[in-house]
C-alpha cells in the first residue's frame, strides 16, 4: 500500500467510528476534520445549524479567491436500525480488498481520500484554491448544502467547480432530476353520509387534487426538454398514498395526499407548483368555503433536492473527465447535493469511490481499489492546480 493510500484507509476507520446518522451530532467528527485541515495549513469555518447540533466545514487551501475547486461531501449516514449487519456497523473492518462500515462508501470513502490528500494539496496549490466542503443532513433533505450554500453567497465567494463524491465507482456522472416531496392536507366538514351538501367531503375534494396531479402528469410529457437523456425524459409526478375520511355513512373530514415529482428542469416543478395553487385558490376552495369557511388546503414541503441539469458547457465535467480518463459520462437516478451548487452558478459534476449499490445497505463497504483510483484522480488535480 502506498503511504497516501494506508493515510486514507486508516482516516476513513476513524470517520466510520463516528456515528453520523442524520439524526444525531456530527460535530465530533467535523472537529476531528477541522483538525486535521488545520494541520495543513488550511483556513477552516466551522458552521452550526440553527440549535448547534450539526455544522457544515469549509476549509479552503490557497488564496481565499473567487474561482476555486470545491470537493463536497455530506458528513450523514443513513441509520442502521433494523439491518442485519455482519459486524459493528461503526468499526471499520478490513476483508478482501474491501472495508465495510456504515457510510464507507456513501460517502466518508470521499471524505477520507480528500483530506487525506490536503498536505499535498497544500504544497502544491498556486493561484486557484481548493475548497473542502463537509456538509451536515444530505440524507433528509441537503439542509447543511443549502445553508452551506447561502453561507457563501453571504460571504462574496464564488468558486467555480463543485466535484461531489457520491458513490459512482468514479464514473463521471453530470446529471439527475431533482426530487420533491410533498404533503397536502385537506380539511373539510364531518357530517352524516345523508346530508352531502352540509358538509365538505374531504375526500372527494383529494380526489379533484389527485386528477389535476394526473392532467398534470401528461402536460409535463409534452414539456420534455430537446434531447433530455433522462430516463423517462420528462419530469414524473406519483400520487405515493392517499388516505382519508372514517367510514361508510360519514361525510370525510379531512383527507391527506403524499405525493413526488422528479423535475428535469426546475422550471417544471414552478410550472406544477404554479398550477396547483391556482387550482386550489380559485376552484377547490372557494368550493369547500361556500359551505365552511374554515376549510383549508395546505401543502407541506417535505424536501426538494435540487436536480442537475447536463449543461453543454461545464468544466467541473470536463476536468474531472480529464483526470480519471473518462471519455464517456453519464446520468444517475439518484439525488445529490451538486444541484444545490449548480444553483449558485457553479459547473458541478459528480464522481467519487464506491458503488451505490451498496449504500444505504447492510455491510456497505468500498473497494480498497476504488479509494485507489480516487486518490489518483485527486493527486492528478494538485498537479493540475500546481501548473
Ligand atoms: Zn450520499
Amino acid at each position: 500500500m502506498t503511504t497516501m493510500l494506508s493515510d486514507t484507509v486508516a482516516l476513513l476507520g476513524d470517520l466510520i467510528s463516528f456515528p453520523t446518522v442524520s439524526d444525531l451530532s456530527n460535530l465530533d467528527m467535523i472537529a476531528y476534520l477541522a483538525y486535521r485541515l488545520e494541520e495543513t495549513g488550511a483556513s477552516v469555518e466551522v458552521l452550526h445549524d440553527e440549535l448547534g447540533h450539526k455544522a457544515n466545514l469549509f476549509a479552503t487551501i490557497g488564496p481565499e479567491v473567487d474561482g476555486g475547486i470545491v470537493l463536497s461531501g455530506h458528513s450523514d449516514v443513513v441509520p442502521v436500525k433494523d439491518q442485519d449487519w455482519a459486524s459493528d456497523p461503526f468499526e471499520m473492518i478490513e476483508h478482501d480488498g474491501r472495508l465495510y462500515g456504515r457510510g464507507s462508501c456513501d460517502m466518508k470513502g470521499f471524505i477520507a481520500a480528500a483530506t487525506a490528500m490536503a498536505p499535498l494539496f497544500a504544497e502544491r496549490v498556486r493561484e486557484r484554491p481548493v475548497h473542502f466542503a463537509f456538509t451536515y443532513d444530505e440524507e433528509v433533505g441537503c439542509f447543511g448544502a443549502r445553508a452551506l450554500v447561502k453561507y457563501l453567497k453571504n460571504k462574496g465567494l464564488h468558486p467555480d467547480i463543485a466535484v461531489v463524491g457520491e458513490p459512482t465507482s468514479m464514473r463521471v456522472i453530470e446529471g439527475h432530476k431533482g426530487c420533491n416531496e410533498y404533503t397536502t392536507r385537506f380539511s373539510g366538514l364531518a357530517g352524516h353520509g345523508s346530508a352531502p351538501e352540509r358538509g365538505v367531503n374531504a375526500v372527494e375534494y383529494a380526489v379533484r387534487y389527485v386528477g389535476r396531479l394526473l392532467e398534470l402528469k401528461d402536460a409535463l410529457r409534452a414539456r420534455a426538454p430537446a434531447g433530455s437523456r433522462f430516463d423517462p425524459p420528462w419530469t414524473t409526478i406519483n400520487t405515493g398514498s392517499l388516505k382519508g375520511g372514517v367510514l361508510h355513512n360519514v361525510i370525510a373530514g379531512s383527507a391527506t395526499v403524499e405525493w413526488e415529482m422528479r423535475p428535469v428542469q426546475e422550471a417544471d416543478a414552478d410550472f406544477v407548483k404554479s398550477d396547483l395553487k391556482d387550482y386550489c385558490e380559485k376552484t377547490l376552495l372557494p368550493a369547500m368555503r361556500r359551505v365552511c369557511p374554515e376549510a383549508a388546503i395546505t401543502t407541506e414541503t417535505i424536501g426538494e433536492v435540487a436536480g442537475l441539469q447536463p449543461a453543454e458547457i461545464n468544466e467541473a465535467r470536463d476536468i474531472v473527465m480529464e483526470l480519471t480518463g473518462a471519455n464517456a459520462t453519464d446520468l444517475v437516478a439518484f439525488g445529490t447535493e451538486a444541484g444545490i451548487f449548480q444553483s449558485l452558478g457553479m459547473s458541478a459534476v459528480i464522481c467519487g469511490p464506491g458503488s451505490i449499490d451498496q449504500a444505504h445497505k447492510p455491510d456497505e463497504f468500498v473497494a480498497i481499489d476504488q479509494l485507489q483510483q480516487c486518490i489518483d484522480m485527486l493527486d492528478r488535480l494538485t498537479r493540475k492546480l500546481a501548473a
